[in-house]
C-alpha cells in the first residue's frame, strides 16, 4: 500500500524552508511526496514581470520536488491574495482528493504573513471536506472524495514566532541532520529567491539562513538539525501521532 505526504503551503520554497527534511525522511521510508504551493511566487522578482518569474519559479519548485521522486502542484492563486473563499476552497479540496494523503504538512494558524495563514486555513477545511460526498469541486473531471480526513500538521511559523513576536508551541520535533544537505540540496533549486531575499527580508545568504533556523530548532532537543510541527487534533481529525511515530526519537 503506498502511503503519500502532501505539503500544502503559499509560496515556493516554502517547503524547503519548513518541512523538506521531513519529507526527505519520509521519501526514504517509501513515502510518495506531493509538494503543492497555493501560488507561483509571481511577486517574487524585483525585475522580471509576474508572468515571467511564475514560470521560472514554478520550474524551480518543480526541479526541487524531483530531487525527491516528488510531484509539484500550484494552485494558481496570486502572492497577495490568497485567502479563504469558495475558489480556493474548491480547488484545494480538488487537490487532497486527487493526491489522496495520509498527512497533510501546511503553514502554522499564527504566521508572519496572511498569505501562510489563510493557506493554513484552506489546508485545513479542505482535509475536512475532501470525503464529503455533497461537496462539489467543479473540477471536471472531479476526483473522487477521500475515504477519510488525512493527518494535518502545522509546520512552524517562520522565525518560529506569532505576529507579537511570541514563541508559537510545537508538539513535535523531527531530526533532519541526516537529510540537511539533501534539504539545502532542494532549496537551492530556487535560485530566482537567493538574490530576492537577500534585498525583501536583508537574510545575507539563502542557505545559511535556512540551516541556522534547522540549528535553532534542533538545539533546543540536542539534536544538530531539526523541523518542528504541532498536530491539528480538533474534533474529526486523527488523533494519533503519526509522524511522531514514523519519524520520532522513539520510532523505529
Ligand atoms: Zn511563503
Amino acid at each position: 500500500m503506498i502511503h503519500r505526504v502532501l505539503s500544502i503551503l503559499a509560496h515556493p520554497d516554502d517547503a524547503e524552508f519548513l518541512c523538506a527534511g521531513t519529507l526527505i525522511r519520509l521519501r526514504q521510508i517509501g513515502w510518495e511526496v506531493h509538494i503543492a504551493t497555493m501560488t507561483p511566487g509571481d511577486c517574487g522578482s524585483r525585475e522580471l514581470s509576474g508572468d515571467e518569474i511564475s514560470r521560472i519559479r514554478m520550474e524551480e519548485a518543480r526541479m526541487a520536488a524531483a530531487k525527491i521522486d516528488g510531484t509539484y502542484h500550484c494552485l494558481d492563486s496570486r502572492d497577495l491574495l490568497v485567502c479563504y473563499d469558495a475558489p480556493h476552497v474548491r480547488r484545494t479540496v480538488e487537490l487532497i482528493r486527487r493526491v489522496n494523503p495520509d498527512i497533510v504538512v501546511t503553514h502554522s494558524p499564527q504566521d508572519y504573513m496572511l498569505d501562510h495563514e489563510f493557506t493554513s486555513m484552506l489546508a485545513r477545511g479542505a482535509c475536512f471536506g475532501a470525503p464529503i460526498p455533497n461537496f462539489h469541486t467543479g473540477a471536471s473531471p472531479a476526483a473522487v472524495p477521500t475515504a477519510r480526513i488525512p493527518h494535518l500538521y502545522y509546520c512552524a511559523p517562520i522565525e518560529g514566532i506569532d505576529i507579537f513576536g511570541e514563541p508559537v508551541p510545537q508538539s513535535l520535533v523531527l531530526d533532519v541532520s541526516s537529510v540537511i544537505e539533501s534539504k539545502a540540496d532542494m532549496l537551492a533549486c530556487h535560485r530566482t529567491q537567493r538574490d530576492w531575499l537577500r534585498a525583501q527580508h536583508g537574510m545575507d545568504e539563502y542557505l545559511d539562513a535556512m540551516r541556522r533556523r534547522a540549528a535553532q530548532v534542533g538545539a533546543r532537543r540536542g539534536m544538530r538539525y531539526a523541523e518542528s510541527f504541532r498536530q491539528h487534533r480538533g474534533h474529526a481529525y486523527p488523533q494519533e501521532d503519526l509522524l511522531g511515530q514514523l519519524l520520532g526519537s522513539d520510532a523505529g
